[in-house]
């Protein structure tokens, strides 16, 4: 790391726009084709010291806010949907941490070294064999021992595992806890070993590289992040996944509708004073384009606002109901729409899109943003909106 110079908030979106057109973009293809870790884009991310944007700045971190860690994802998932969602998923632990850690010497000594000034990689572990997609239960339980605690789990994704300098792991509090009785846990490298790790090929997102495997760690009992995982979870953990991800799959929509309408310009600029006929389809998708953007812009708006206030009044309006219900619906709609958005592009493209090999190919694109509608089930996040919708009143 030659540069130590701090990221100010403010430049993480242009520095990181950069990179996505100057290194994520010429590397995406041989990732997806090879279904390999998006190395230089991380290497790029951490050379620039935007690993840490999402570390406040009492830590040394660029302590950007939501909306600015969305517009950085959306922007880096132009240029390489996976790199993309590694950085989301890295910025959902951070703030995890950031978030939770405030007052443990262990957690703030972690984000002051570890994640500023060593530039460190965070992995999740959220899935698990047997609990079936519910990320709010374990089967696995922390095992403390005085000072010391270990833990082992079979997880059935995980994403980045083996290229990530630490791991935050989900499990229930003790043995005799019950499932939803949860905790999150940090192991650093050294501290872990990734056994029986399967294989991850898959239609899309395929640089996450996120196989199965069998996890198993130990370390001091401090690394168990303060709190419960319920309440990390509703204020931290699916606001900056919903609204992260939302953003980044707006980005890849984006960067698919952008090809496109290059390609409409093209064919305007062959016969000079008519309309192409596929602009009309261009101008609908830009409709929902645009409600798409606004959908996850003003989410994140809203949580900086939130969290702007006082701590306490805003731990509650997170975890009230009416937020949740926003998560999940943001969530539903963005991962649905992308899709659609990408097909659109297909549509007006034509030939050229449906073909891997030319500018305008967006089958890469239309692969990734296939995965948003499993990343945690919408049928399963619909469910507890059902359930919820039930008894909730909006006032
Ligand atoms: C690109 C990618 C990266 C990932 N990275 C990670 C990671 O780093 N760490 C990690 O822990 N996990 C990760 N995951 C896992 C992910 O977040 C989910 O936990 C996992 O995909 C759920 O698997 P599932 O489809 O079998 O789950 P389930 O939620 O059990 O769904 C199985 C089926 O049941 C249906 N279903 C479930 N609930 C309902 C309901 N209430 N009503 C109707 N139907 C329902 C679903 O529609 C689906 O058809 C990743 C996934 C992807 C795609």
């Amino acid at each position: 790391m030659t540069q130590r110079s701090t990221v100010k908030s403010g430049e993480v979106v242009t520095r990181t726009a950069a990179i996505a057109t100057e290194v994520a973009a010429k590397h995406a293809s041989d990732v997806d084709s090879k279904s390999r870790f998006p190395r230089e884009s991380v290497a790029a991310l951490q050379q620039a010291r935007l690993m840490s944007a999402a570390v406040p700045k009492q830590f040394g971190g660029a302590g950007a806010g939501m909306l600015e860690l969305a517009h950085q994802c959306a922007a880096l998932a132009g240029g390489c949907a996976s790199s993309g969602m590694v950085l989301a998923m890295h910025h959902i632990q951070v703030a995890c941490i950031a978030r939770h850690g405030i007052g443990s010497p262990y957690f703030e000594h972690y984000m002051r070294h570890n994640l500023v000034e060593k530039q460190d990689v965070v992995a999740s572990i959220t899935s698990e064999n047997g609990t079936f997609g519910d990320t709010r239960t374990s089967i696995c339980a922390v095992e403390i021992d005085g000072a010391k605690m270990s833990l082992k789990k079979d997880a059935t994704t995980m994403s980045y595992g083996e290229h990530a300098d630490a791991q935050l792991v989900t499990c229930r509090r003790a043995a005799d806890a019950g499932g939803s009785d949860q905790v999150l846990v940090l192991f650093e490298k050294g501290q872990y070993t990734l056994a029986d790790i399967g294989a991850w090929d898959t239609m899309g997102m395929r640089g996450t590289c996120s196989p199965g495997g069998k996890f198993a760690g130990a370390g001091a009992a401090t690394q168990i992040l303060p709190g419960s995982y319920g309440d990390s979870s509703a204020q931290t953990m699916v606001p900056y996944s919903h609204i992260l991800w939302a953003a980044l799959w707006w980005g890849i929509a984006n960067d698919a509708i952008g090809r496109a309408a290059q390609f409409v310009r093209g064919e305007a600029r062959k016969k000079p004073g008519t309309v192409p006929a596929n602009a009309a389809r261009l101008a609908r998708a830009h409709i929902d384009l645009q409600a798409m953007r606004h959908n996850w812009e003003s989410c994140a708006s809203e949580f900086d606002e939130i969290t702007a206030e006082d701590d306490t009044r805003a731990r509650d309006t997170l975890g009230q109901m009416a937020w949740a219900l926003k998560m999940n619906q943001l969530k539903i709609s963005a991962s649905e729409m992308a899709p659609k958005l990408v097909h659109e592009a297909l549509q007006i493209i034509g030939i050229l899109a449906y073909k891997n090999d030319t500018k305008f190919s967006v089958g890469r694109h239309y692969r990734d943003a296939l995965s948003g509608s499993l990343m945690v089930s919408n049928e399963r996040i619909n469910g507890k909106s059902a359930s919820m919708l039930l008894v909730f009143k909006d006032d």
